[in-house]
């Protein structure tokens, strides 16, 4: 794969990419064609009838997530109802060594849940029971495919919502953001999905049902929740999520502040979290993101702005008002001309209309983009936002920037047209250029939407030989028949059982037979 990164969406014509070759398993139904139909047969024996799906235009719905420019129909679709029928149907896989994908709401944007031609694509859109609510643990027990938002939904009558907020919170599933550790505007005070997980129920590639951490706040031994937890469907699948709910902030207020450049809008940035005054969120759009924006949705923001602050506070009315002033003081400082806050719910959360609707927004002055995802240290942000405005001004194409500034996790939009030649091409460059600034200023590849299939072949860009192998070996313990969303995250096949080292194309022991790919 050469570097097609984040999800392309198109007002036009539909832009489709071949994913990269699917990593054979050894022993696979690639070399024993029956051996889906085997799993089939089982599976029917065990689900209702409109569970298991082998109807070719129905298998195409599952073709891809919201990586869409990669699609692959899978040989079967099952949607199990229990935890049960689905450990039934992941060791039906493990016994006929069919590779297996899980899939929540197909929202991912790396090509996690990206099918296999060979292989079964287990949806859990079919578990989204809300289990238990111990509202004085502050916990909650949910099946894998209830909704982000749905937890809030049910906690907030009791005054507790739902930390971790992606902002396709309405439709993603917390099992989906167990995979991927999915973050949102308000990680920056709140913390990423791993700080609010605490415990897995886990079928294992074998078909084993294991409990990781649970209600209590710590476990002894090896920290194996904090493992599974980004693991992006590579260890198991999850089949109950224990998470943690927080109580509903007394005050909330929105500031939105305008400035001439993303410069002044980053050492702003900067100044208040230096000051030790932590926002639950500070969001930052530049003058292409906010033209998008205004021409969509008309959030009215500050006119002639080369970069937007959206900073919300929350916390005990005293704190908010006090944490008020400090931002507002180095709002203007670092060179606000305009500081606003929302008066009401209306107010805010036309703030927020633009900010969420960014992405989409795109659409109207691009045909094409590529949403990218990398992540910086904060104070590095002035100096990668210029690198990435100079890579623009040399290829000619064109990023929006619009991102959680706060934590440092960019997610550039790079614009290009499909239809004139050699233009797609160009903002594939520029956007896995970006990537090597992310790393270059002690990032990563990726912040908050995975490796998946989408920047598996960045990873030796970030870690070497050692480090991979390193990794494998984690995953080969849960996996070592490498049937769980195999080709996902690792670069290249490595073999099972080895220790750790280069390899260079077709292992001699695989072809032979006598060890495992992983
Ligand atoms: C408009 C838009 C906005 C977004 N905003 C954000 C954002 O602000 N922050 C953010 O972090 N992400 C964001 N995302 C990305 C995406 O919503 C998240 O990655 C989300 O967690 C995916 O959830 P899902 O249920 O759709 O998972 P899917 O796409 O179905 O799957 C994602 C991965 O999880 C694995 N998986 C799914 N269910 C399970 C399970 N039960 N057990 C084990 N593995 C499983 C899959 O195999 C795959 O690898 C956005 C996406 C869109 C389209």
């Amino acid at each position: 794969m050469s570097g097609t990164h984040g999800t392309t969406t198109t007002s036009g014509s539909r832009v489709e990419r071949t994913p990269p070759e699917q990593t054979a398993v050894t022993g696979s139904s690639d070399s024993r064609p029956w051996a889906v139909a085997a799993v089939a047969a089982t599976v029917r024996s065990l689900l209702p009838h409109d569970g298991v799906i082998t109807d070719h235009a129905r298998l195409r719905t599952y073709e891809c997530d919201g990586l869409a420019h990669y699609r692959v129909v899978p040989a079967l679709v099952v949607l199990p109802e229990t935890a049960e029928q689905l450990a039934a149907v992941v060791g039906a896989c493990a016994r006929e060594r069919v590779p297996f994908v899980a899939r929540g709401s197909g929202t991912g944007l790396s090509g996690g849940a990206l099918p296999r031609a060979d292989g079964v694509l287990v949806v859990t859109s079919r578990m989204r029971t809300v289990q238990q609510v111990r509202w004085r643990d502050q916990r909650a027990v949910v099946q894998p495919g209830v909704i982000n938002l749905e937890v809030t939904r049910v906690a907030a009558p009791h005054g507790y919502y739902y930390a971790p907020d992606p902002s396709s919170q309405q439709i993603c599933s917390i099992g989906g953001n167990v995979a991927e550790n999915s973050g949102g505007a308000h990680c920056l005070k709140y913390g990423f999905t791993t700080n609010h997980v605490l415990g897995v129920e886990l079928v294992t590639p074998g078909g084993e049902r294991v409990e990781v951490g649970g209600l209590a706040p710590d476990a002894p031994g090896y920290d194996l929740l904090g493992t599974i937890v980004g693991s992006e469907g590579t260890l198991g699948v999850a089949t109950a999520v224990t998470v943690r709910l927080v109580r509903a902030p007394e005050e909330v207020r929105t500031v939105l502040a305008g400035f001439a450049s993303t410069d002044d809008a980053g050492a702003a940035t900067s100044a208040i979290i230096g000051a030790g005054v932590l926002p639950a969120a500070i969001e930052m759009m530049d003058a292409l993101a906010i033209e998008a924006a205004e021409a969509a949705v008309h959030c009215d923001y500050p006119a002639g702005a080369g970069a937007i602050l959206l900073v919300e506070l929350d916390g005990p009315a005293s704190e908010v008002a006090h944490e008020f002033e400090a931002v507002t003081q180095h709002c203007r400082a670092h060179g606000a001309f305009e500081v606003r806050v929302a008066t009401d719910a209306v107010e805010r959360s036309l703030i927020w209309k633009g900010r969420k609707s960014a992405f989409a927004a795109v659409g109207r002055i691009s045909p094409d983009y590529i949403v990218q995802d990398g992540v910086i240290p904060r104070t590095s942000l002035p100096e990668v936002l210029r690198a990435i405005a100079d890579l623009s001004a040399t290829s000619g194409v064109r990023v929006a920037n619009v991102f959680h500034a706060g934590d440092g996790n960019l997610h550039p939009l790079v614009l290009f047209d499909e239809s004139l030649p050699g233009q797609g091409e160009e903002a594939e460059k520029v956007s896995g250029a970006i990537l090597d600034l992310c790393i270059a200023a002690g990032g990563s590849i990726t912040g908050e939407h995975g490796v998946g299939i989408d920047k598996s072949a960045y990873m030796p860009r970030m870690f070497n030989d050692d480090d991979l192998d390193t990794m494998q070996m984690v995953r080969c313990a849960f996996d070592p028949d490498n049937i769980s969303n195999p080709g996902k995250i690792f670069p290249t096949p490595r073999l099972c059982g080895e220790v750790p080292g280069k390899h260079k194309g077709a292992h001699p022991l695989s072809d032979a037979g006598v060890a495992e790919v992983f």
